[in-house]
């Protein structure tokens, strides 16, 4: 299997995963190193033969050492599109292309709101910066139709990513110890979140070759758990595992003035987002509830 920035967060529970069913991984990085390739070498030289392919690579959102401002969001985007771009065009000029091609992208699609209920089938204009990301992205991962007919494409798109090793758990996990965490804005908002090894299950799941030929258009999965909870269940229940108090609520314009508005809005507004399709296609999520995924990450 091919990974594109396999070396990150969930890449390196993918990575785990992969090997205890016994596949080699080779990881796509902007670094040299044992077991990687870089991406000027899969420019030049094509992608290795490989049964899969996914995507991981992208400058980290919410890197707290990082202004939100024009150079940041080039990079953001930048970071995702060009290497999904070098993936798919590396596929498509593969003599031996992968079964699957599996991108990993973001519910910033879905225009936040607090009524609306998005499956993998809701049809999603861009409406800001990170949904424009998205489309870009996602479109960036399309192979042509010739292409399609030998790698089926598959779309994962994940809310907030939970495990110990990274992700927003890292960023949050000291606050909340010193009895500092607290709701975010309203705290009414939705919280899509998956845990990180269900991520990681899924993307396998989707790179596992299947019987059926493979369409043209992307099958689309959303990586998110199953429970919709919203930002104050998910700061109570983190609380009660932790067993620490969450009595000081983040104001919003307090997130707005430390990570930008737009990027604020990640966490003060939310997304209703539903595993539809992910469940219908048999996914078994090991962490369907915040109490068992937090337990798991938090709770020795
Ligand atoms: P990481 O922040 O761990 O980054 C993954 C890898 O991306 C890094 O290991 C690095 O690989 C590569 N990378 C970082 N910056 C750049 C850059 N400027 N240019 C090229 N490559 C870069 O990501 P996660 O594992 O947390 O997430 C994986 C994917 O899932 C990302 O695309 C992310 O947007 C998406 N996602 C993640 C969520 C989360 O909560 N974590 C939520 C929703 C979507 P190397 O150093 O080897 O080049």
């Amino acid at each position: 299997m091919a990974a594109g920035g396999g070396s990150g967060f969930v890449g390196r529970e993918l990575t785990r995963l992969l090997k205890s069913k016994g596949h080699e991984i080779t990881v796509i990085s902007r670094q040299p190193g044992p077991g990687k390739i870089t991406w000027a070498e899969v420019e030049s030289a094509g992608l290795p033969p490989c049964e899969g392919a996914v995507n991981l690579a992208g400058e980290n959102i919410m890197n707290p050492l990082r202004l939100w401002n024009e150079s940041y969001k080039k990079d953001l985007v930048s970071s995702r599109v060009n290497t999904t771009r070098i993936l798919a065009q590396a596929i498509a000029a593969s003599p031996t292309p992968p079964l699957s091609w599996v991108l990993v992208t973001g519910v910033a699609c879905y225009k936040p709101s607090l009524q609306t209920q998005y499956t993998e089938e809701s049809k999603w204009t861009p409406f800001d910066f990170l949904s424009r990301l998205v489309k870009e992205w996602e479109a960036a991962g399309q192979l042509s139709e010739n292409s399609a007919e030998k790698t089926r494409q598959v779309i994962i798109r994940p809310g907030a990513v939970l495990g110990r090793d990274g992700g927003a758990m890292k960023q949050m996990l000291i606050p909340f110890w010193l009895g500092l965490g607290g709701t975010l804005g309203s705290g009414r908002q939705p919280f899509p979140w998956i845990h990180v090894s269900d991520l990681a299950g899924i993307i396998a799941y989707a790179l596992e070759p299947k019987e059926e030929p493979p369409s043209t258009e992307p099958d689309v999965f959303n990586g998110v758990a199953p429970a919709l909870n919203t930002n104050f269940e998910f700061t109570k229940e983190l609380g009660r595992t932790l067993k620490r108090p969450t009595i000081f609520p983040v104001p919003g314009f307090f997130l707005d003035v430390f990570l930008g508005s737009e990027r604020a809005a990640i966490l003060t507004q939310g997304q209703k987002v539903v595993p539809k399709k992910t469940l219908e296609s048999g996914f078994e999520f090991q962490y369907p509830n915040l109490t068992a995924a937090l337990k798991e990450i938090v709770g020795n």
